[in-house]
């Protein structure tokens, strides 16, 4: 765990429109809020400076962890996770029903190690669309 000043954390979540930033829950229909995730983890190098945070639910951090990315199960290729601060949530994802559908390998590397689409996400999902809360309305701002 790394010191980010509440300033810091502020700005993170007001760029997000306090959503996660990878399965776009809004932190308000979170149970247990969302937090600063490092895209590239301390263990890896990354700084706490602006470019290399994000925000994301609690589920989407545990399951990131210090990873950065993963092994393409069929190409064997090492694949980086989707990076909020450099690619657009719609050229690597797309919501169809409650499922998000990746795009891309990134997209499919995300979904796969993020467990976007458990069942207990899809359920989750479809309670808040059946609401009208999920995806929040405003696209992600770069
Ligand atoms: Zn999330």
């Amino acid at each position: 765990m790394t010191y980010i000043s509440v300033k810091t954390r502020q700005l993170v979540a007001q760029r997000a429109d306090f959503r996660c930033e990878y399965c776009l829950i809004h932190e308000k229909n979170t149970f247990f809020g969302c937090e600063i995730d490092h895209i590239v983890s301390k263990k890896h190098g990354g700084t706490n400076d602006l470019e290399n945070l994000a925000y994301a639910c609690l589920f989407c951090n545990r399951h990131k962890g210090t990873d950065v990315g993963s092994i393409h199960p069929t190409t064997g290729e090492l694949i980086r996770f989707f990076n909020p601060r450099k690619d657009l949530w719609e050229k690597h994802f797309q919501l169809k029903d409650v499922t998000i559908e990746p795009l891309t390998d990134i997209g499919e590397i995300t979904v796969r190690l993020f467990a976007l689409n458990n069942q207990e996400r899809l359920l989750e999902r479809d309670a808040l669309i059946s609401a009208g809360v999920y995806p929040a309305p405003k696209p992600f701002k770069q």
